[in-house]
């Protein structure tokens, strides 16, 4: 049976970023420093005047082009070290997935030896990490509220994070006014992540009813912000979709995923596609394993005139095939949670190829 443990602290509200100093205060240590990992988007926005810089912190810039990987991870770790900067008071990471996961998987490894593909997987992290604040500027993965930081191993073609309690924010700061300058294709697929990781783990086997609690709040506030007549970014939509955000992460911590996540992965692998988008592209293909849901994301994106990009899977070379679908079924738990312990029964070769094909 699952001890879950959620965020310890969250501070919720529009402008709530300005706290962050107080914050800071508030914490004991020996270290007066502190470490930001901040998205790129942010390089010369004004968000940056509300933050609490001293000269002796240190700021590096996330790119976010491509999604984290191993090496990245170890790379910035390294950069502390040889800056002697490696015990901060605390790691602050303000973005999307790619940055709030970045700063998990740094504030874990600088407590803990070896790299960061030592620790992909299950409770492979002996000790707690360094003292971290998330702050989303984008809504919808629940990077800010999971135990995981996911993070792609080049080398073995691995896409997976450091599943571990260590890897739990210490602190959030949720402030939907961040969300406003987020492009609106890019809103709608993030988004579109927690409706995704909720509808999955409910139609899957592996389910507890704190878990089904929370995916079922997420959703309603997702339906409520995406079949709204009101714009899907209006200030209370972007309210909403932060507190969806917040609750589907809460509720991945307690479930598994489905179909949706491994096809999407093995997209990412092999072609790159980023998570988000990734996903919405499988689920147009997904109508024979969740024809209600399937019914209702086509909707949203049409209310919400977002475009889903298509074919990029139709005509590929059977060496890709081979990639995608070992890439895909490589995920046996989220697989073995929607289609049952024998699922590469149901799962062949073919189907698998026949699905990427109506991507
Ligand atoms: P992202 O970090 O990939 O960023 C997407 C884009 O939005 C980037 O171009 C970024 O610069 C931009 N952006 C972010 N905030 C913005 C703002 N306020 N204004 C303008 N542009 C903004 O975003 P994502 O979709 O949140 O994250 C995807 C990543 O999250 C993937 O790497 C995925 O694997 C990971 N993920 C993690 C978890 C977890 O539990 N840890 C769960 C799902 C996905
Ligand atoms: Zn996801």
């Amino acid at each position: 049976m699952n001890n879950s443990k959620n965020v310890l602290r969250y501070m919720f509200g529009s402008g709530a970023i300005s706290n962050l100093s107080t914050i800071l205060n508030n914490i004991e240590s020996d270290s007066e420093y502190v470490i930001y990992y901040i998205d790129e988007y942010f390089k010369n926005s004004s968000v940056l005047d509300f933050l609490p810089i001293k000269n002796i912190d240190e700021i590096f810039f996330v790119q976010t082009q491509s999604e984290p990987e191993t090496s990245n991870i170890d790379h910035f770790r390294d950069i502390l070290i040889s800056k002697n900067k490696n015990k901060p008071k605390a790691i602050i990471a303000i973005g999307g997935g790619c940055t709030l996961d970045t700063g998990k998987a740094i504030a874990n490894l600088l407590t803990n030896s070896g790299n960061a593909e030592d620790y992909q997987g299950w409770d492979l992290v002996k000790n707690p990490g360094i003292y971290k604040i998330g702050i989303p500027t984008i809504s919808g993965t629940g990077a800010e509220a999971s135990r995981t930081c996911v993070m792609i191993n080049p080398k073995n073609g691995l896409k997976l994070g450091m599943n571990s309690d260590f890897t739990i924010y210490d602190q959030l700061i949720l402030d939907p006014n961040l969300t406003k300058s987020v492009p609106r294709n890019q809103y709608f697929y993030t988004g579109m992540d927690t409706y995704l990781h909720c509808i999955e783990s409910l139609n899957g086997s592996y389910r507890n009813s704190i878990g089904d609690a929370f995916s079922h709040q997420a959703i309603s506030l997702c339906r409520e912000v995406f079949l709204s007549d009101d714009d899907m970014m209006s200030d209370k939509n972007r309210e909403k979709l932060m507190v969806a955000s917040y609750l589907g992460g809460c509720a991945i911590a307690n479930s598994f995923v489905g179909i949706v996540h491994p096809f999407s992965a093995g997209l990412s692998v092999v072609l790159g596609t980023h998570h988000c988008v990734g996903n919405c592209i499988t689920m147009n293909a997904m109508e024979e394993f969740y024809p209600q849901e399937f019914k209702e994301f086509i909707l949203m994106g049409k209310k919400q005139g977002i475009e889903i990009p298509q074919g990029i899977a139709m005509d590929l070379d059977e060496s890709f095939y081979k990639k995608l679908y070992d890439s895909t079924i490589i995920h046996e738990k989220p697989l073995s949670n929607a289609l049952g312990a024998n699922f590469k029964n149901i799962l062949t070769y073919e189907k698998v190829k026949e699905i990427f094909k109506k991507m």
